[in-house]
């Protein structure tokens, strides 16, 4: 396909706005709009109608089936399909395809997690259309976004609590502007816009690597002589093979109507970004879980694998996803971008002073949000975000908070007091220092970059948490002003509280620096949850609670089975890598280590046979080396596999969760360590795996 010929076929496998308008008469097409943007409810005589035009539609582009496709707790994307078929009288089949089936399916789904959300009689899962989400084609099947709750309605997916916490934002957002005089706009959506971090490796490569294989990571393997040491990565020329794969990927995505704007490689060999352009966070979303299941599928066409992992390679860098956040109104007003007048100004300020509260008071809600087993190698690491949330504002706007909290005349640009609702605020730069990336959560002008998501995380547990935060401080401020008799001055005092009381949660400085470990847990009292044991019962704190009930988003149960359910995560997740490794010790390392010891054994013979007076005997050296690191190897391998088949004793998922931590862990680390130091002495025709040098500079 051209290049140039882009707007020609941009979005052109979804059912979009375009599409919709075109096929659906006036007053569907209305009254569905009216769904989508403001969640009316949805008539079946509307239904019936939009099945009918998407059915046609699909057809027309050759799709056969349709699925419900929807976000279970796995964190991957599920689908079951159906085909349009239905037999007619006379032997012959006719295409159907009605509003019942576009509104609600019916997967029996009992294989995904629920956390005991369904009991085993009834364990049937329900899919629901998401009007607020396009279907699109992938694969000959009309994709149809959907939520998945149980029969009593508990959500046992991603995008139910995530379409809540919107609404939950909507709403408070909409008392807070109505205080301003607002009384136009009609709804406020968050905006998102996830940039993808992730490595490309060759196909030969990973086939030789079970652990990549069997866990997405290498659980083994020496850092390379040269790594990403001169940066001479990042933002470099991008060879053509990976261009091609970019070309090819840009394509796929932009047919799915991806907006994907930016590519490059990254810090890492074999690293690279590509950055779509924001959209509703739902939207983003789903979209970005397309993008991760294209990238897979597309690099398999060029003979590569993409690792989605958030640490690939020890010792190199991992793999993250900024998530670009911001609150927008239906009329396009940026609510994080300073306006031009006073009141604009003070707005601003407020909702600014909203996610300074929420990213506070909620820390430990949003660290829950990225935490998975694999997430914990890169925010523990002095490579990515901390483990500690804190919030980059830069310099300027930091000053000015500072001068409206001391009541102190701001000194950047002239010298004055700062009342708000009175004055315009000083212009400040966008801080360019966002390009110091230590930060977890950084202004950047309009938006606000929530860095600490892993690779493969779905980034809408993130913005489930970040919605409800904010809904939450919005709904004390509005709760507050909707009462004030004096508007200004409470308004005033309300912002000058908040940077008070949270101004501990804004940190300009390097996040990489151990000092700050110790400045932000001792002297500021900031939480460092470094595992996801550690935080993920923190879910069932009773604030949390109170707030993510309080606003509708979660149900009590929900959140019991979901903290169940991601610590059921992380121990599957560590008990395939533990078994992994002891696999891969037993029956590729240690034979090959004496492979290579005989070899040297033979050869220390015939030398001595051919060389009379032989002095220096490096076999000898090399296999009693050799020799102390495979009794090593192998009792701790034994170790591991001693605490491994002892984690189902544990009482609950939590003790267990907790055991995999403490002592699986450990362990594994342990064993790698004597595995990679034997790979440095063995010969590389002996070693069985690929080494880290020939992955990482895989593609020529
Ligand atoms: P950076 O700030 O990282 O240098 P950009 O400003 O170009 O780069 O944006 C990075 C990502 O943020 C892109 O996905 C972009 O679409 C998204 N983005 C830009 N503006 C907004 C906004 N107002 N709300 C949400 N995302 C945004
Ligand atoms: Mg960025």
């Amino acid at each position: 396909m051209e290049m140039t010929a882009v707007p020609k076929y941009f979005g052109e496998l979804v059912f979009d706005d375009r599409v919709m308008k075109s096929m659906l008469s006036d007053k569907t097409y209305a009254s569905l709009k009216k769904t989508i943007d403001e969640g009316a409810n949805l008539e079946l005589s509307v239904a019936d109608s939009v099945a009918e035009a998407m059915k046609s539609w699909a057809i027309e582009k050759g799709a056969t089936h349709y699925t419900h496709w929807f976000q279970p707790l796995t964190g991957i994307t599920a689908e079951k399909h159906e085909s349009f078929i239905e037999p007619s009288p006379d032997g012959g089949v006719i295409m159907k395809f009605s509003g019942k089936a576009l509104i609600q399916g019916e997967p029996d789904a009992s294989s995904f997690p629920s956390g005991g959300l369904r009991a085993t009689f009834e364990a049937r899962g329900y899919t629901t259309w998401d009007p607020t989400s396009y279907a699109f084609i992938k694969n000959k099947t009309l994709c149809i976004p959907t939520a998945f709750c149980s029969y009593s309605g508990d959500a046992l997916d991603k995008k139910t609590p995530l379409l809540r916490s919107m609404e939950a934002l909507n709403k408070q957002a909409l008392r807070i502007l109505k205080l301003f005089g607002n009384s136009t706009t009609k709804y406020v959506h968050t905006s998102v816009g996830a940039e993808q971090e992730y490595f490309l490796i060759t196909k030969e490569m990973y086939d030789k690597r079970p652990d990549l294989k069997y866990t997405g990571r290498t659980l083994f393997g020496t850092k390379p002589p040269k790594g990403q040491e001169m940066d001479d990565h990042y933002f470099g020329v991008i060879k053509p093979k990976v261009q091609a794969f970019m070309d090819d990927l840009n394509v796929e995505l932009w047919r799915l109507g991806i907006l994907a704007k930016t590519e490059h490689n990254e810090v890492a060999p074999s690293q690279h970004e590509l950055a779509p352009i924001f959209t509703t966070t739902n939207l983003a979303t789903d979209q970005n879980q397309l993008t991760m299941e294209i990238m897979q599928k597309v690099a398999a066409k060029h003979g590569l694998v993409c690792l989605l992992h958030e640490k690939p390679f020890a010792g190199v860098n991992g793999s993250g996803k900024h998530n670009n956040w911001s609150m927008t109104t239906d009329d396009g007003i940026n609510l994080l971008s300073p306006g031009a007048t006073p009141y604009e100004d003070a707005q601003f300020l407020l909702f600014l002073c909203a996610v300074i509260k929420a990213v506070d008071d909620y820390q430990d809600l949003l660290r829950i949000s990225v935490a998975t087993a694999s997430n914990d190698h890169r925010l523990g690491a002095n490579e990515a975000p901390p483990a500690i949330i804190s919030m980059f504002l830069g310099d300027e706007l930091t000053a000015i908070l500072d001068a409206i909290e001391s009541d102190t005349p701001y000194t950047g640009t002239e010298k004055k007091l700062i009342k708000l609702g009175v004055d315009v605020l000083p212009k400040f730069a966008r801080d360019t220092t966002d390009r110091n990336r230590t930060s977890p959560f950084a202004f950047t002008g309009n938006k606000f970059e929530f860095r600490s998501l892993g690779s493969s995380n779905s980034i809408a547990c993130a913005n489930i948490m970040l919605n409800s935060a904010v809904a939450e401080s919005l709904k004390i401020y509005a709760d507050r002003l909707e009462g004030s008799s004096n508007f200004e001055e409470d308004l005033h005092s309300m912002i000058r509280n908040t940077i008070k009381d949270h101004k501990r949660i804004l940190f300009n400085g390097n996040g990489y620096d151990a000092s700050w470990v110790k400045e932000a847990t001792e002297v500021r009292g900031l939480l460092n949850y470094t595992t996801t044991p550690d935080c993920m019962p923190h879910s069932l704190d009773e604030k949390n609670v109170k707030m993510l009930t309080g606003h509708k988003v979660f149900t009590i149960n929900e959140l019991k089975s979901r903290c169940d359910i991601m610590l059921d995560n992380y121990c599957k997740q560590v008990r395939i890598e533990a078994n992994t490794m002891i696999e891969m010790t037993l029956r590729m390392i240690i034979p090959s280590i004496e492979c290579y010891i005989d070899k040297l054994a033979t050869t220390s013979e015939k030398r001595s046979a051919v060389v009379k007076d032989m002095k220096s005997k490096y076999e000898e050296s090399l296999i009693k080396k050799l020799s102390a690191l495979l009794d090593n190897i192998y009792s701790s391998e034994e170790e591991l596999a001693e605490v491994v088949s002892k984690i189902d004793d544990a009482s609950n998922i939590t003790e267990q969760s907790y055991a995999i931590r403490d002592n699986v862990i450990p362990k594994m680390n342990v064993l790698r360590d004597f595995v990679d130091e034997a790979e440095t002495y063995v010969s590389k025709d002996c070693w069985p795996m690929p080494s880290y040098g020939d992955i990482l500079f895989s593609i020529k």
